[in-house]
């Protein structure tokens, strides 16, 4: 159960230290305030932890105190080894990026995570896939902790259910979020300022790259699908933002449309797609058939094939899932 759960990762805090706090791949808000959060809670206890991401924070969290201290894994001693490592907000070892060489059956790992794609591959889980995001379930750990909120770790957990509710806005956003919200709300934290900085602020080189996503966005099957690719050479253009974040909602909030999607080329023949649905299509079970994973309503999976393969195999897989024959049932009427 969920409880014991919470009891499990609450010892496995207390009893070890030196802990390597391991955020996912391309990192959004909710893994790297959740890493802080979760780095927060340690110092409180008195451990100590570092904190490691395959890739460069992107500068719109810098806001986030100890942002800039999560370390780069290439930059990292090859030769220092953790023997406690914490997983934030990743569903599986690949999801870790490079870092994966140190997850290794030799460590302790806690697993802490809210996608129902989690394969549990940690020595304890705490995961709980009704969370909207991983920063809902570190709050619940706090809490098992006794552990004290101030305006840093408020921040920190606002934050990440902000970002993966989509500004309080997708199915995810339970009555459970808003009360954890509204209590954090009561530690002087600034709802406009983090939303301003992290979903209504757009770059110039982001607004580049939207623009180029948006002039080869494609609706297909009677308006259902949506979708857009963005090449290696649209995303290495110094113009162009590198961060693709955000985008792909732009093809499923098109009116009639059910399922957008964006192809982003990250080598020759080599496809990080992410896809979105509205109201029928389980897009987590589709990413999941293609070996990566996410939410209902939210994923993504990589793809090694050309851009016409993926194209016509993920077309097919939508039109077999129930879902597609429910939204033709629907549409019937
Ligand atoms: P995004 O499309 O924004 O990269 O990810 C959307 C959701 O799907 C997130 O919850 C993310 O964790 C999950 N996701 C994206 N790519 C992968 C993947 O390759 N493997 C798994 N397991 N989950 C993914
Ligand atoms: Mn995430
Ligand atoms: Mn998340």
């Amino acid at each position: 159960s969920y409880r014991k759960m919470l009891t499990n990762a609450a010892n496995f805090i207390n009893d070890y230290d030196n802990f390597l706090i391991v955020s996912h791949v391309n990192p959004d808000g909710d893994t790297i305030s959740s890493s802080l959060a979760m780095a927060h809670l340690l110092k409180s206890l008195g451990k100590s932890f570092t904190l490691v991401n395959e890739n460069v924070i992107p500068q719109k969290y810098s806001f986030l105190t100890g942002a800039n201290e999560i370390s780069l894994i290439s930059e990292m001693d090859e030769n220092e080894k953790f023997s406690y490592v914490i997983t934030i907000d990743v569903a599986d070892k690949k999801r870790a990026g490079e870092i994966d060489y140190l997850l290794t059956s030799d460590v302790k790992l806690l697993n802490i995570d809210h996608h129902p794609t989690n394969d549990k591959f940690g020595d304890v889980n705490l995961v709980l896939p009704t969370a909207a995001a991983t920063a809902e379930v570190v709050y619940d750990l706090v809490k098992e902790m006794n552990a004290a909120i101030d305006k840093e770790l408020a921040t920190y957990i606002y934050t990440g259910l902000l970002t993966d509710t989509g500004g309080f806005r997708y199915s995810n956003t339970t009555s459970k979020v808003m009360r954890i919200a509204a209590e954090l709300l009561d530690h002087d934290i600034s709802p406009s300022n983090i939303a301003e900085i992290t979903l209504e602020t757009m770059t110039k080189s982001f607004l580049n790259l939207l623009k180029i996503a948006l002039d080869k966005l494609e609706v297909v099957l009677d308006g259902r699908i949506a979708w857009t690719t963005l090449t290696l050479a649209d995303l290495s253009d110094d113009n162009n933002s590198d961060n693709t974040e955000g985008i792909v909602n732009y093809t499923r909030n098109i009116e009639g449309v059910e399922v957008g999607i964006l192809f982003k080329e990250v080598k020759d023949n080599q496809f990080k797609v992410s896809i979105r649905s509205k109201r029928f299509i389980d897009v987590g079970d589709i990413a999941k058939s293609f070996g990566g994973g996410g939410h209902m309503r939210a994923a993504g999976f990589t793809y090694e094939g050309t851009l016409e393969s993926i194209k016509e195999k993920i077309v097919n897989k939508i039109r077999q899932t129930k879902g597609w024959q429910q939204l033709e049932k629907e549409s019937d009427i």
